[in-house]
């Protein structure tokens, strides 16, 4: 881990250090495996298979597995814990007699890298023996399969049609630490089943320290006899190829800067080895992936290796995430600019250089208004760890973190477990449809306050989820909990057919899905915001992005129309994909598919009927205040609203918190929708409020 690395110290802008072919590492003889370059070259799958660290404790492992219900490995990135593990166990006949080894991660793209990386270590063709299953996408032959790699989200689905994973044999959470919601909820009902299911066994998979905490979770508190333990912990030491890790001497003033110049000078040094950098968002990625094209372009050097610079987020469609991971030929650096996306379980091969910005996006519930928002934080030690270690998969390599050693102390240790900063209604419908009837009262591994589950539960019977007892409603909340996407969603998707406008909401809810529809080249803005304007409607954001699409569908879904039209092709091509299978649900719910034909009003008083809640007025002080809690907001200046004068009431999409907390895709509503679309949340005399602050705002 870091502490095991002697940090130099070095100023982003000035040459990167270590470059100068690293005398260091070729004096670090404890290290045996270190090396120059990929060996792995000469080397047979099973040679390299033998030679991960997780090997030496392959029969401790299954012994162990014998012995206990639960198993809690530890062991640095790139041990061999992934990829390794469940093939041990299907070695050992954990696969036998029609059972399957199910291994869980947190994203999806590592379900099907790591997937894609097994079968091709055991020469089977992905979707037979080893396949993968996440959302929108099965690849597993149902007789065949024995290793399933699938995210922690649909582990938890699965539970809902088969509560007792009668098919599992072993069940591996992987990458634990990340603590997602899903991960956190299969734990919490996983601790369940094992107590019905004794032939089950889990194994958590976990990079970092908190071993300790999940095996007090699993083993009953009651009792002190450790003999009686259900689980152990088993740590695995050493990993395949060392990481040197750089600090800056100083903090840098801007990090998407720093990146850029970072990357430049490793460039320049014209040592080997591909570049990952890990920025917050695809804003920033996209800013930096054009920095780097611009000076590839303006400074051809015949001396030095060509450049190929790649994107990495979560709302690029899968072909093009998979483009990281082809290898590029000789003479070519390739440089990936990703999100934390890329933070763990993949191995992007030819990495030798990781940069770490320091900063990551991520999801913040406040329970005290009930609001959630995207936050751009500092990391956690354990991100900034699982980040190095992108860079010693199949090589030796280098980070370089674009803040201090100092700074890196004051870091938090681990990521605050998600569970702890999300709105929680979806979590409450999918345990209720998992029969948990008290969620109060259920076992989770870092429970979450309970004025989130309050505000949680308070938001669901409000959309009309569950009832006066807290209990699914028939068909709404069930149907909600079946929905993959979040509740207000569901609830907006349920409702579109009664209200006359399926075909419209299906349209907004897929275009919803995928960011940064319009795109803005930095030297053409004015051309650019001219052809948004011709999609603009006065009722905002969400009209608008019907607009597009319908225009997209109209002139043949045609890449060139959109590239004239400063359309992202791409992300249309995605809306059109996801539109398909939402209809696909919607019609099994028998949900009539009808449009409005025009008529704008019956379309947003439909968005109100999910979007209730995140509803604001404008406020005397020039900005917007939620309606229920007086939260203050403002237009994101990327919606179409943001220019015209601003409507008094609007419902938003989500909120993005920068320097100010900012409400992105809004649309204006008439706040009588709210007291009749939602008369329970907004029951306390909100129509009198509503006048008097209207009234207050020159009305
Ligand atoms: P862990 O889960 O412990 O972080 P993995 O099982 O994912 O480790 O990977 C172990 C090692 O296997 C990596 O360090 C790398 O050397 C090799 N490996 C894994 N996936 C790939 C891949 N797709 N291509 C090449 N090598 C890989
Ligand atoms: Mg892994």
């Amino acid at each position: 881990m870091a502490a095991s690395y002697k940090p130099k110290f070095w100023r982003p802008g000035t040459e990167a250090p270590g470059t100068a072919l690293n005398e260091e590492r070729n004096n670090k003889k404890d290290d045996s495996t270190a090396v120059i370059y990929n060996p792995y070259i000469s080397m047979s799958i099973q040679q390299q298979r033998q030679r991960l660290p997780v090997f030496k404790h392959r029969n401790h492992i299954l012994y162990l597995l014998e012995t206990h219900q639960t198993i809690v490995i530890v062991g640095e990135t790139g041990c061999g814990k992934s990829t390794q593990i469940p093939q041990y166990l299907a070695e050992a006949g954990w696969t036998d007699s029609g059972y399957v080894v199910g291994v869980t991660q947190p994203r999806r793209v590592a379900a099907i890298t790591v997937a894609q990386r097994v079968a091709e270590e055991r020469g089977a063709v992905l979707g037979h023996e080893v396949g993968y299953s996440i959302r929108f996408d099965d690849c597993t032959d149902k007789d065949a399969t024995r290793i399933k790699f699938l995210t922690d989200g649909y582990l938890v689905r699965e539970m809902m049609e088969d509560p007792l994973l009668s098919k599992y044999s072993v069940i591996m959470l992987d990458e634990a630490h990340e603590r997602t919601l899903y991960t956190d909820i299969a734990i919490g009902l996983l601790k369940k089943i094992l107590k019905k299911r004794k032939d089950l066994r889990v194994i958590v998979a976990s990079a970092t320290l908190d071993a300790e905490a999940f095996q007090n979770f699993f083993n009953d508190n009651d009792t002190k006899d450790k003999s009686k333990d259900t689980a152990v912990i088993l740590t695995v030491e050493g990993r395949t190829f060392p990481v040197d890790i750089f600090y800056t001497e100083s903090p840098v003033p801007n990090y998407l800067r720093s990146t850029v110049e970072t990357i430049i000078k490793i460039h320049k040094s014209n040592e080997e080895g591909d570049i990952l950098a890990f920025l917050t968002g695809q804003d920033e990625v996209d800013q930096a992936l054009q920095m780097v094209i611009d000076y590839a372009r303006s400074n051809k050097n015949e001396k030095l290796m060509k450049m190929k610079a790649l994107p990495m987020y979560g709302t690029l469609p899968a072909d093009e995430q998979m483009k990281v991971f082809e290898r590029t030929p000789p003479g070519t650096r390739k440089i990936v600019l990703a999100t934390n996306i890329a933070e763990t379980s993949i191995t992007v091969n030819g990495i030798g250089y990781v940069i770490d910005s320091g900063f990551v996006k991520m999801r913040a519930y406040d329970a005290n208004t009930g609001m959630e928002g995207l936050v751009i934080v500092p990391v956690s030690q354990a991100s900034a760890n699982q980040r190095s270690g992108r860079a010693g998969r199949n090589r030796s390599g280098k980070t370089y973190r674009l803040y201090t050693e100092a700074d890196f102390d004051k870091l938090s240790q681990m990521t605050v477990p998600e569970m702890q900063r999300a709105n929680l209604s979806s979590v409450i419908l999918q345990l209720k449809s998992l029969g948990i009837d008290n969620v109060l009262r259920f076992t989770f591994p870092s429970p979450p306050s309970s004025k989130a589950m309050i505000r949680g539960l308070e938001l669901l019977y409000a959309l009309g989820g569950i009832d006066d007892s807290a209990k699914l409603t028939q068909p709404l909340g069930v149907r909600m909990a079946e929905f993959p996407l979040d509740p207000m969603f569901a609830k907006m998707l349920l409702v579109s057919g009664d209200f006359g406008c399926s075909e419209e909401i299906l349209t907004i809810t897929a275009m919803l899905q995928v960011q940064n529809i319009f795109f803005t080249p930095r030297n053409q803005k004015i051309q650019a915001e001219k052809m948004k304007r011709r999609f603009s409607v006065m009722e905002g954001d969400h009209l608008t992005l019907l607009n597009v699409y319908e225009a997209f569908q109209k002139y043949g879904k045609n890449s060139r129309w959109c590239h004239e039209h400063y359309l992202n092709y791409k992300g249309l091509v995605r809306a059109s994909s996801i539109r398909k299978q939402l209809e696909k649900l919607l019609k099994k719910f028998k949900i009539k598919l009808v449009s409005s034909e025009g008529d704008a009003d019956v379309i947003c008083r439909c968005i109100v009927a999910g979007f209730f809640a995140n509803a604001a007025r404008l406020h005397a002080t020039g900005s917007y205040r939620t309606i229920r809690d007086d939260k203050e907001l403002d237009i994101h200046p990327t919606s179409v609203m943001y220019a015209e004068k601003w409507p008094k009431y609007v419902v938003f999409y989500e909120v993005l918190q920068t320097n100010k907390d900012y409400m992105r895709d809004v649309t204006e509503i008439d706040p009588t929708w709210l007291y009749e679309l939602a008369p329970h949340y907004y029951q306390y005399g909100t129509e009198n409020e509503i006048a008097a602050k209207r009234a207050k705002v020159g009305d």
